[in-house]
């Protein structure tokens, strides 16, 4: 693969260009032109023009192209508004193929319907490129049904963009497809010597607690914890909603899990309900933490994925990157975590309104992100990883912020398992260590509500008043501890569940169990207490209540029933075991 960049400034430059590119094809074998054309403007004629000096230069020269909000070009952001890439594949095995489609929500099914059977028909495909216009329309549906597509093929794409933010307007375009401010091209690539390798990294990084989405619809976040999103910036991180507060919260977006995986999703805006306008769609009901940009991390995980690409030993690099992550470093600076990757090979891409990539199946829109695609033909070139100095920048001191983000990383992780502990603790009953009231009325609540079949076993301690009157408190605790002990026992060799109900009342939960097994156990338990001996009170019993739950019972009618069977063992004697 070779590929030629440069700047379009006029159609007699391009077509010198062009003549350079014939010129070097005409001494080797080729099997295949692409180019690549990123654009800053819309403009429809610009457009038209160069894709019609293409055409007449090189008729069998396959394109497409974007607008976008910066062009990446030599593994720097360029000032010139257009930026071509012209790749030639040298292997005869290498394929390429282009298609466009029309997209919008109604049309999304069938154009992805299409695009699979294409590609289980086309066995040669490995990778496919997509650029895709993607204001005013949700993302999900789309990236959902293209996660079908067979699983070898990697997927990999930006978001096509306005040099104006604000502006909704942007376009692609392509050989087979034309210019549409609607629209979807895919370059189709493989072939048996075509290798590629895409991968996504932010350099971003998770900081404080696990915050949950408890309400989210879309793009719009409304609550995390249950309280309006816009709070957790302002109570975490006094962030103001006024004109600063997109590149404010830029440097502090969120992480959350989608598919496995890490998304960035950043607030746009925050609106007057309090919910904020993020980047993309968001889930509901999935972990969300805060996270930190720090410049010195993020190319230490650059100069790492660097390394990573480098032993790849790619031939060409396509760089899709965010448009936020152009704002957060400001124009020159972006280039620090760009360029790095031109020393491997030549970098090209764009700044994008959303970056696609394909992880573990799944094909995820990302924000904030840097997607990579490094693709050669052939086998690797072995180069020494020593010569890569990527890493020039770094000082190997730490900043900081992240020294910070450290500290509240250590001391959030304590606090979480303090409150694990203090959770687990809530459940407990002070004097037997067994679950409390509390706990297991919950546990037989939900058990019965998941469909289980429950039986309960109730125990009450015969004449236990007069142990207290007659041996002091402190015996009467031991006797208290004793069955617990006993009912501990039968939770350690089986399934069954127990708490302390109240006072010298304890209450067994057994799942799936049979009448006569669980009058068995009840039986065992009466015993096994009949044979204790207390060092002051002897010998105690205990009388004992049986009964099994309805298909779909209530749990109060339940609890009443197992009460009556308890109340009934008293009335016929004590010291037994009744089941009604
Ligand atoms: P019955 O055979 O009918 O169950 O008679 P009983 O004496 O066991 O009946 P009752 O339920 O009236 O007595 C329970 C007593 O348990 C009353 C209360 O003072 C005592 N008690 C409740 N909690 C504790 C505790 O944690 N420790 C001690 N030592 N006694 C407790
Ligand atoms: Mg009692
Ligand atoms: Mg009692």
């Amino acid at each position: 693969m070779r590929q030629f960049q440069f700047e379009y400034e006029n159609d007699r430059a391009f077509v010198k260009e062009i003549a350079k590119i014939k010129q070097w094809c005409s001494s080797r074998i080729t099997s295949g032109i692409f180019f690549t054309i990123y654009t800053e403007s819309v403009d429809k004629v610009k457009i038209a023009d160069i894709c019609r000096t293409i055409d007449e230069q090189l008729p069998d020269a396959l394109y497409m192209g974007c607008s976008t909000c910066g062009n990446i070009s030599g593994g720097q952001f360029t000032s010139s508004d257009t930026g071509i890439v012209c790749t030639v594949c040298e292997y005869p095995s290498t394929k390429i193929e282009m298609k466009q489609y029309k997209l919008n929500a109604s049309l999304e099914k069938s154009v992805v319907e299409d695009v699979i059977a294409y590609t289980d028909k086309n066995d040669w495909i490995k990778a496919i490129q997509m650029f895709v216009t993607i204001r005013g329309m949700s993302m999900t549906g789309f990236c959902e049904d293209m996660s079908h597509i067979r699983k070898n093929i990697q997927i990999f794409g930006g978001g096509a963009f306005n040099p104006d933010i604000n502006n909704d307007v942007a376009c692609v375009f392509s050989k087979p497809g034309g210019y549409s401010e609607q629209a979807v091209a895919f370059l189709f690539l493989g072939g048996e010597d075509f290798y590629v390798e895409s991968t996504h990294i932010t350099g971003w990084k998770p900081l404080g607690r696990e915050l949950i989405v408890t309400k989210a619809e879309g793009s719009i976040l409304y609550e995390l914890d249950n309280k309006p999103a816009y709070d957790t910036y302002y109570k975490y991180l006094k962030i103001k909603n006024d004109e600063n507060f997109f590149n404010n919260t830029l440097e502090f977006p969120f992480f959350y899990e989608h598919n496995g995986i890490n998304i960035l999703r950043a607030p746009i805006a925050s609106n007057s309900d309090g919910s904020l306008t993020m980047t993309s769609d968001i889930d509901e009901n999935v972990k969300a933490r805060l996270a930190y940009g720090d410049p010195n991390v993020i190319l230490e995980d650059i100069h790492f994925i660097c390394q990573r690409i480098h032993r790849f030993s790619p031939e060409i690099i396509q760089i899709f990157s965010c448009a936020a992550r152009r704002t957060f470093w400001g124009n020159t600076e972006a280039n620090k975590e760009t360029f790095p990757f031109q020393a491997i090979a030549p970098t090209s891409g764009f700044y994008t309104s959303g970056e696609f990539l394909r992880t573990n199946g799944y094909l995820n829109q990302h924000n904030v992100t840097l997607v990579l695609a490094s693709m050669r033909e052939g086998q690797p070139i072995e180069t020494s990883i020593d010569t890569l100095s990527t890493g020039s920048e770094l000082t190997g001191k730490v900043s900081m912020i992240s020294r910070l983000a450290t500290f509240i990383d250590a001391a959030t992780d304590e606090l979480e398992s303090v409150n694990k502990k203090l959770e687990q603790i809530a459940k407990l009953d002070g004097l037997t260590g067994i679950y409390n009231r509390k706990e297991i009325q919950k546990l037989i609540v939900s058990s019965m509500k998941r469909g289980t079949s429950v039986t309960l076993i109730m125990l009450d301690i015969d004449n236990f008043k007069s142990v207290n009157d007659t041996y002091g408190h402190l015996e009467g605790d031991n006797v208290i501890i004793g069955l617990s002990v006993i009912l501990k026992h039968l939770t350690k060799s089986s399934t069954a569940v127990c708490g302390r109900w109240g006072g010298e009342e304890f209450m067994v939960m057994l799942e799936d169990c049979t009448r006569e097994r669980a009058v068995e156990i009840a039986e065992n338990l009466r015993e096994d207490f009949n044979n204790s001996e207390f060092k002051k009170a002897g010998k105690t019993t205990v009388s004992v209540g049986v009964t099994q739950a309805f298909k779909n019972e209530d749990p109060d009618s339940l609890f009443m029933r197992v009460d009556k069977a308890l109340y009934k063992a008293k009335q016929t004697g004590k010291n037994k075991v009744v089941v009604l």
